[in-house]
């Protein structure tokens, strides 16, 4: 079903049906994986769309409008990781004395790509609290060409207004680019809030078993495809079609395991916060969140990340990581299984310690990746590790 047509549908049936047709050789009703690199021409260059596995693939073809269907976009590509994506769309839409303002609470490897890989080279970035509006319109300037944020962000599950945000953006002439890796297109979709681009891990939710890694951008205007695109062939960080027909097995089933992640992390967040030990718990969909009402308003739910601090502080949060047994002590998030890390040695160890207390990553914190499982289990292996402390 292509992009147009399943427009009308719910995201639940588009999660199935986008992009995807019976096989047209077989009838097989899964998109095969084509494993091949070559496409053989009847005659140079009359062929039936495909060239070179580098440029496309019918395989990575079916994600990519799955992908765009779900966001509500007019296209996606799909890449190799996450990172190749972001860094794909930076190098498409950036180039030397060009401007960024970004969310000062990004995933680590997206900080160390833009210090480490963009600013060298000209580029320069003001990373600000992304949950204020007024602090990233401050920061932006003449030369600003990009507003990066994450919302939630990662690890501190801060929220960005974006509406607002996207408004503001615009208002100074600069694209609007949401990573949407925790709050996935089930819960909220910022195409749909004015921004321009969405960029995803796909290796998180949208797969969803820890098993393929990969990323993608997604977006409606046909000239910033062009340019990622050619960004996409020229430099080839494309997922294989394996990896391509894994994901797209993964976000058939992304609508009800999003159900269950946003049930069973309220559950586990709600009785987080009624323990003594714990001395503070971050959750959009708990009311303590200083975002509540935001998330109300912006988020379908609230997905399935929490990060909390204990008593005790980092060496306590540490031996709870290291002791419990359904919660495996893992990087990665967004897996069917549940997991639980301490961001500072871990997922954020790449931002330098100035950087993460400017943005409030405090040393104790420890986050939850809550996964499909039954939430009493859940709880009760977080109760038997915090009662052997
Ligand atoms: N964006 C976010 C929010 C992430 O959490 C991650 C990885 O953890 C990435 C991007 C990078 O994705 P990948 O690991 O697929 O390259």
């Amino acid at each position: 079903m292509n992009i147009e047509d399943a427009k009308h549908l719910a995201i639940s049936t588009r999660a199935v049906h986008a992009g995807q047709e019976p096989d047209p050789s077989t009838g097989a009703i899964m998109t095969p994986v084509y494993q091949t690199s070559t496409y053989v021409q009847e005659e140079p260059c009359v062929h039936k769309g495909y060239e070179y596995s580098r440029s496309s693939n019918p395989t990575r073809t079916a994600l990519e409008a799955n992908l765009a269907a779900l966001e509500n976009g007019a296209w996606g590509l799909a890449f190799a990781s996450g990172m190749a994506a972001i860094d794909a769309l930076a190098r498409a839409l950036l180039k030397p004395g060009d401007h960024v303002v970004a969310s000062n609470d990004l995933y680590g490897g997206t900080y160390r790509l833009f210090t480490n890989l963009f600013a060298p080279i000209g580029i320069t970035f003001d990373f600000v609290d992304a949950g204020e509006v007024s602090a990233m319109e401050g920061a932006m300037r003449d030369e600003t060409r990009m507003l990066f944020v994450e919302s939630p962000t990662n690890p501190l599950l801060k929220l960005c207004d974006l509406e607002a945000a996207s408004a503001m953006a615009h208002d100074h002439g600069a694209l609007a680019v949401c990573d949407n890796t925790f709050a996935t297109p089930v819960i909220q979709r910022p195409l749909e809030r004015g921004f321009d681009l969405v960029v995803h891990s796909t290796t998180k939710y949208l797969a969803g078993h820890s098993d393929v890694v990969g990323g993608a951008v997604v977006g409606s205007d046909a000239d910033l495809r062009e340019q990622i695109a050619y960004v996409q062939n020229a430099a080839g960080a494309v997922p294989g079609p394996q990896d391509c027909f894994l994901t797209l097995r993964g976000t058939k089933t992304l609508f009800i395991r999003m159900l269950r992640h946003s049930e069973n992390a309220l559950a586990v967040a709600e009785w987080l916060e009624a323990q003594d030990i714990v001395t503070s718990v971050t959750y959009p969909g708990i009311e303590s969140h200083p975002q509540h009402e935001l998330a109300c308003r912006q988020m379908d739910d609230s997905g399935g990340m929490i990060s909390f601090i204990l008593d005790g502080g980092e060496a306590a949060g540490r031996r709870l990581a290291a002791s419990t047994v359904l919660f495996a002590c893992a990087e990665s998030l967004g897996g069917v299984e549940s997991l639980i890390e301490h961001p500072t040695s871990m997922t954020h160890a790449s931002v330098p310690p100035e950087e993460r207390a400017k943005a409030g990553l405090d040393d104790g914190l420890i986050r939850l990746s809550v996964g499909i499982e039954d939430p009493g289990d859940l709880i009760r292996d977080l109760e038997t590790a915090l009662k052997a402390l």
